[in-house]
């Protein structure tokens, strides 16, 4: 049957009144004859709070309990979405994400998706009913919750599109698609109509929030075609795409914060396994050190030895090819110098060149190196 996945993020679903609206467009999608499956994330602020609640009780919480605690937050979304929408006279049914066939690893609190079991969710489209789904958790092989990573509810809405063979993902969001920067942070920026998958990887890896990496790879992978939208008011968002022309200049720029330099020592390797071991993510090698997304670590890496990880900062052009690109990355060195930010490291690979400047003058570091596309 014809069906169509949307996901709703936290500030889409933040109140009830957003709910209720929610719960409208969903209908509207449904009266148009397709099926439709709702994904939805915990509502406004609920998962850092959750995290709050379990750092107040222990300064490095057990991850399999965390996972029982902050895949609450979706829970609690869907069976609002589902009341609200039956009050429009739309039959609908929440699932969890076990309950919808999400099976992953056993990697607490980022988690992959190893194999998606949609029986149940074709079930209830073919009974003609909406499904709306818990966002951000699966369960493992072992039946425990897990959840997949922070921005995780992209994810369970492109495995779940491509398990049901449906026209697309919607990605729906607070901001209309997505921009050459966050539009909060660079006036200037601008909606990018459509967007290489590759470049929006290289852009999501890099820190920007509108599209989870791990999402997007998967839409990469398996085919799924991904539209980044606004939930409220009009605007045509952005499609992504298979092109991969090399460019020449960044497509679009972010920065990323949530970031610390791991020294490697004599002992490279157990300082890598414990950093893997503690939700960390290695995003590059730099001579002696790699860097490090801590997103996931929740309570900071618990490293070998007298290791110590320091945060830092790093911006990040996207764009086809532009790894490559070594007179871009030169132009970016003078466009942060122009600016007076000091560059401590640089470099490039793939569809990205990126720059590691001081934390407090990362904002001024994305400005510059957007005023190169
Ligand atoms: P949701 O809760 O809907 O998943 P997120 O907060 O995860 O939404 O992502 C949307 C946010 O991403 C926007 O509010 C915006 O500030 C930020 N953002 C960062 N980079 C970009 C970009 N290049 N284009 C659009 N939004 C971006
Ligand atoms: N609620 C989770 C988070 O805040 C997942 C998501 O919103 O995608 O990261
Ligand atoms: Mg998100």
């Amino acid at each position: 049957m014809r069906c169509v996945v949307q996901k709703y993020g936290g500030s889409s679903v933040a109140d009830l009144d957003r709910i209720r609206a929610v719960a409208a467009r969903v209908a509207r999608t449904r009266g148009d004859g397709v099926g439709v499956v709702a994904v939805v994330s915990a509502m406004g602020n609920t998962t850092n709070e959750l995290l709050a609640l379990a750092h107040a009780l222990a300064p490095r919480p057990d991850r399999r309990e965390l996972d029982m605690l902050v895949s609450v937050g979706e829970r609690i979304t869907m069976a609002l979405l589902a009341m609200a929408l039956r009050d429009l006279g739309v039959p609908a049914v929440s699932l969890t994400g076990s309950q919808s066939g999400i099976i992953t690893d056993e990697r607490h609190a980022d988690a992959r998706v190893v194999e998606v079991r949609p029986q149940r969710l074709r079930d209830v489209l073919e009974r003609g009913e909406v499904a709306i789904v818990a966002g951000f958790q699966g369960v493992s092989r072992t039946r425990e919750v897990t959840t997949l990573g922070r921005g995780g509810s992209d994810t369970t809405a492109v495995v779940l599109a491509a398990a049901l063979g449906a026209e697309h993902a919607e990605i729906c969001s607070d901001v209309d698609g997505v921009w050459s920067a966050d539009p909060r942070l660079v006036a200037t920026a601008v909606k990018l109509d459509t967007l290489g998958l590759d470049a929006a990887l290289a852009l999501a890896r890099g820190g920007a929030k509108v599209l989870f990496e791990d999402a997007v790879r998967y839409a990469r992978d398996h085919g799924v075609a991904i539209q980044a939208s606004t939930t409220f008011g009009p605007g045509s968002g952005t499609l992504l795409t298979t092109d991969a022309a090399p460019v020449d200049r960044p497509v679009a720029v972010t920065s990323d914060d949530q970031l610390v330099a791991v020294p490697l020592g004599p002992d490279a390797a157990a300082v890598v396994a414990a950093v893997m071991a503690g939700g960390g993510r290695v995003r590059r090698r730099v001579g002696d050190v790699v860097h490090v997304d801590v997103r996931n670590a929740h309570g900071g890496l618990t490293l070998p030895g007298s290791a110590v990880a320091s945060p830092i900062a790093v911006v990040t052009a996207a764009g086809s090819g532009l790894g490559e690109r070594a007179d871009v990355g030169l132009a970016g060195e003078g466009a942060l110098a122009d600016a007076a930010v000091p560059v401590l490291a640089s470099g490039g690979s793939g569809d990205q060149l990126w720059w590691q400047v001081p934390p407090d003058r990362v904002a001024d570091a994305v400005r510059a190196i957007h005023a190169l596309r």
